[in-house]
Formats: structure tokens, C-alpha cells, sequence
């Protein structure tokens, strides 16, 4: 019976939309008089229609925005409804939308990320009572970040057009692979998502619109149309890459990374070899490197201990410095940072045999570096 509101007779420029028990009635004028005048005489045909039915509005929960492009904001205009008045709001949620009255997605995009944060930060909270999560525990946390965020995004993808809408979703973003990838929270947002194997969060939300848009116009399968469109995200997140790494004043731990990961797709595609603490430190350069150290001011010089004047990049410690020689010998082989992609995608086997000499590095760093710091304390 309720269905058959949404085929009632209305008014020309007022129509009606629903899902379960919410509906929607707009109404469009040439002024916010015009528009409310619309709206009161598509409302009491609802109502009579209700009353015919012996239904009734549930006026306390009755809406109303008013929404237009004057700048200065609209005349508040009641809608009269029975025996209560409607006075338009600054926004509405609907099916969990935020529509705004300027149609400013700003307000959708805070509540969509505060959201994802909060959900985020509990189950982080959660699964650490649990013996601490582990990469794929991680990486389920991070999905659910990111459908939060991608909620309908075909209605306010637009939204990602402001930069102030973009640094919101990937602050979230970021956060969320940080985790996925045990990097350190000073990784860059192109750098660590890569690591963490997850696309863009803005290109997925534009991928979200482009499938949306082909099944409204063009049909064709919802499959179909999603692998192609996920393969068009791919390469516009490899021309991206690509350029911030070769843009004048990339940092040089953005040049690192794609220097050891030029490859987008392969890489996370990829069907072996979970990132872990280590290996991240080794793909981001941020990790217990002198120069690295140094350049957080952790250190008084960013040379490596074993050899003096020369620094102690990533390079350094993983493919030169002679203190790991032994390691490296043994289960580095001919891997150089030009190769490092293609050894890890080799197979699980090589996979874990780099992540030996990742980890034997990393540690012995780290505890050099903790040492220092133990010492330097008595001083
Ligand atoms: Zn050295």
C-alpha cells in the first residue's frame, strides 16, 4: 500500500521519491514563495491521500530545506502542514546524505570522515586488546574506512573538485593505510597508500561516478563495467605517481619509493607478500636511517656509523653499507633498487627472503639507535 504514494498525482515541479519508510517530496519554484507555495499544495495532496488510507504523516519527523543559489541565504518561508509549521533548515540527512542548502557538500564530507575516523579509531582500539592487528586484520578495517566514505558518492563526488574536501578524505585515507602498511605516520599520503596496496580514495569515489553514470545511460553489466572503469583508475593512479615523483621538488623519499615501486598495478595486484614493519621501512625510507633521523632531528649527523662521511640513506644501510654484507650475500643476491619490484613480485619465496635481510637490517638499526639515545641520556 505505501508504494503507491509514490505514483499519487502531484502538482507539475513537485515530484516524490522513497526508499523504505523515507520519502522525499521536492518542489521547485522561480523563488523560495513560489517553491514553499509548490511544496504546501503537493503536501496536502499526501495527506489526503493518507487520510484516505487511514495512514498519517509523522509531522515531528517532517524536513524541510530550502535550497538555492542566493547568496545571501534565503527569506525563512513557513510551509503550513495541518496544524504545524515547517520552517526550512541549514541542512537534511537523507538515507544518510547530508544535503546542505547551497548544495555544498562540505557538510556531508565532515560528517562522512569524522565518521570513517571514529569507526576507525574504535576498531583499532578493539583489535589491540586481541594480540594487536595483523596486516589482513588491517586491511579489513581500512575497507571499512573507505565504504564509509564512498557512501553514494555518485551524488556528491563533485565535492572532491575542493581541495578542502580532498585533504578531509585522504587525512582519513591516510590514516587508514598507515595502518595496512606499518609505516611511520610521517610517510606521504601517494607514498604510503601505494605501500598499503590501496587505490586513491578520490580516484575511487570518481570511479564510483563513472560506473554510476554507464549503468544509468549505457546498461551493459555492472561487472563489466566496473573492471574496466577499476583498470582506468589504475592508470590515472600511475600517471599520478609518475608525476609526483618526477615533479621539480618531489621529496627524495617520494623518488624512493617510486624508484623501488614504479609499477602501480602489478604491485597491488599482486598475490603474495604482506608488508610489514620492516619491509615498510625499506620501501618509504622513513625508518630508523640516520639520514632520515637526521632530517626529523633525531641526530647530530645523518653519516652512517660503519662508514664514516658517507650518508646512511635507505640506499645506504640496504644495498652498499659493507656491515651487512653477510646478510645481503646470502639472501639479497643480485637485488638492486632498480630490481627491488620485480624480486618481490617473483614469489613468496624471494618475497620472504628480502623481508629476512629487511628485518635483520631495520633491527640492528634500531637498536643502534636506541643505544645512542640511552647513551647520549647519561650525558
Ligand atoms: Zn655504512
Amino acid at each position: 500500500v505505501y508504494d503507491d504514494v509514490l505514483s499519487v498525482g502531484l502538482p507539475e515541479g513537485t515530484q516524490i521519491v522513497g526508499f523504505a519508510d523515507d520519502v522525499v517530496l521536492t518542489a521547485t519554484g522561480c523563488n523560495p514563495r513560489q517553491a514553499a507555495e509548490e511544496a504546501r499544495r503537493a503536501i496536502s495532496v499526501v495527506q489526503r491521500w493518507m487520510e484516505e488510507h487511514s495512514l498519517s504523516l509523522a509531522l515531528e519527523k517532517t524536513e524541510m530545506v530550502m535550497v538555492s543559489s542566493m547568496r545571501l541565504g534565503h527569506p525563512r518561508i513557513p510551509v503550513r502542514v495541518v496544524d504545524r509549521t515547517l520552517w526550512s533548515q541549514r541542512s537534511l540527512c537523507y538515507l544518510g546524505v547530508q544535503i546542505e542548502d547551497h548544495l555544498s557538500w562540505n557538510p556531508h564530507v565532515r560528517h562522512i570522515t569524522n565518521k570513517a575516523a571514529t569507526v576507525l579509531g574504535a576498531l583499532q582500539f578493539m583489535l589491540r586488546n586481541h594480540g594487536g592487528p595483523s596486516s589482513t586484520r588491517r586491511r579489513i578495517l581500512a575497507s571499512v574506512a573507505t565504504s564509509i566514505m564512498r557512501y553514494a558518492s555518485p551524488v556528491w563526488w563533485k565535492a572532491t573538485k575542493l581541495k578542502c574536501n580532498r585533504r578531509l578524505l585522504n587525512r582519513v585515507h591516510r590514516q587508514a593505510a598507515k595502518g595496512v602498511a606499518s609505516a611511520f605516520r610521517t610517510v606521504k599520503y601517494e607514498c604510503v597508500i601505494l605501500v598499503a596496496g590501496m587505490p586513491p580514495i578520490i580516484g575511487l569515489i570518481e570511479e564510483d561516478y563513472r560506473c554510476h553514470e554507464r549503468k544509468r545511460t549505457t546498461g551493459g553489466t555492472s561487472k563489466d563495467i566496473r573492471k574496466e572503469e577499476r583498470a582506468e583508475t589504475f592508470r590515472r593512479w600511475q600517471r599520478s605517481w609518475d608525476d609526483s615523483a618526477n615533479r621539480t621538488g618531489a621529496s627524495r623519499f617520494v623518488r624512493w619509493t617510486h624508484r623501488v615501486l614504479p609499477e602501480v598495478e602489478p604491485w597491488v595486484n599482486r598475490k603474495h607478500g604482506l608488508v610489514n614493519f620492516h619491509m615498510s621501512q625499506i620501501l618509504t625510507g622513513h625508518g630508523f636511517f640516520r639520514e632520515y633521523l637526521w632530517l626529523k632531528k633525531f641526530t647530530q649527523t645523518p653519516d652512517c656509523t660503519q662508514c664514516p662521511g658517507v650518508v646512511e640513506s635507505v640506499n645506504h644501510a640496504f644495498f652498499e653499507c659493507p656491515g651487512f654484507s653477510d646478510v645481503r650475500e646470502r639472501l639479497l643476491g643480485p637485488v638492486t633498487a632498480d630490481t627491488l619490484q620485480e624480486h618481490l613480485l617473483h614469489s613468496q619465496d624471494r618475497w620472504n627472503q628480502i623481508q629476512v635481510v629487511a628485518k635483520t637490517i631495520t633491527t640492528e638499526l634500531q637498536t643502534r639507535w636506541r643505544r645512542a639515545n640511552v647513551d647520549s641520556d647519561h650525558f
